[in-house]
């Protein structure tokens, strides 16, 4: 199972040269194994790039998996070109929401005019947003939802193919008053290959921004040494971190994270994890 990484930024896409090694694109993240149709986490701007990769003479099969409903995780969806071509369908799972509406409700309610040129089901190809159940199968990968602390219904999945996992929490609101891992979230995590996670905040930053939803890095060394993750992917990094201050808290992460026994690295648009059982 190969996991790679299209949009790794969070709250809102950004640009510039101080930030092009990690990528301004917000959350996208694709799943393959071989015989498998592709599998994504979330459609952010990194949808659009990822839909760029397949191949034009062939319609598109596939599934996503949404967290929740906020712009950076759904904005790249009208530009997913693969829709344009009638015979694709993309099959969209995402949470059910508190306000009596569905997800599939909520999109076709805000992907429409005047805030964009058509509906949903103007596309040619065929959008199917369903609700995600908390175990499924999508081909031969196992999914698992579970609800994640943060602002508005958020889940959290974790996919398992021949005996590998990954986990992916992107948007996590750290508890208050101390080290604390809500319940659903660890038993999503627990023992993963790779853990995919928010750490959008210094300490500092957390400070000003506490109930806004997120998590420290150091937070999410802490939470993936506790599960026992193998290995850890920081995520959802804040739009005002550049390269070189992501580089410096990923070191620190790292030399915090090998003497906890995880692999800490910095998820990067463009880049390809091996989370094959070998
Ligand atoms: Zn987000
Ligand atoms: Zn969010």
């Amino acid at each position: 199972m190969f996991v790679t990484f299209h949009g790794v930024r969070g709250s809102t896409p950004c640009h510039g040269d101080d930030i092009a090694r990690y990528g301004g694109n917000t959350s996208c993240v694709s799943v393959s194994a071989p015989g498998e149709r592709p599998l994504l986490f979330d459609m952010g701007t990194g949808l659009r790039y990822f839909g760029l990769t397949q191949p034009a003479e062939e319609p598109f099969r596939g599934t996503c998996l949404v967290s929740h409903l906020h712009w950076d995780h759904v904005q790249g969806l009208p530009f997913f070109t693969p829709l344009q071509d009638d015979q694709s369908e993309l099959v969209v799972y995402a949470p059910a929401q508190d306000n009596g509406r569905c997800a599939a409700e909520v999109l076709r309610d805000t992907i429409c005019p005047p805030m964009f040129p058509i509906g949903l089901d103007g596309f040619p190809g065929t959008i199917d947003i369903r609700e995600a159940p908390d175990r499924f199968a999508v081909g031969g990968y196992t999914v698992e939802s579970a609800p994640v602390p943060h602002v508005g219904e958020t889940v959290g999945y974790r996919v398992t193919h021949h005996g590998a996992s990954v986990a992916y929490v992107s948007d996590h609101q750290q508890p208050a008053g101390g080290l604390l891992i809500d319940e659903k979230v660890w038993g999503l995590c627990q023992g993963v290959d790779l853990l995919i996670h928010d750490a959008q905040y210094t300490p500092a930053e957390f400070k000003r921004k506490r109930d806004w939803g997120h998590c420290t890095v150091e937070y999410a060394v802490f939470l993936a040494s506790e599960v026992g993750a193998k290995r850890l992917a920081l995520y959802h990094h804040d739009p005002t971190h550049d390269d070189e201050m992501i580089d410096c808290l990923t070191a620190s992460a790292a030399r915090c994270g090998s003497e906890l026994g995880v692999e800490v690295f910095a998820a990067r648009e463009g880049l390809t994890i091996d989370v094959s059982r070998g």
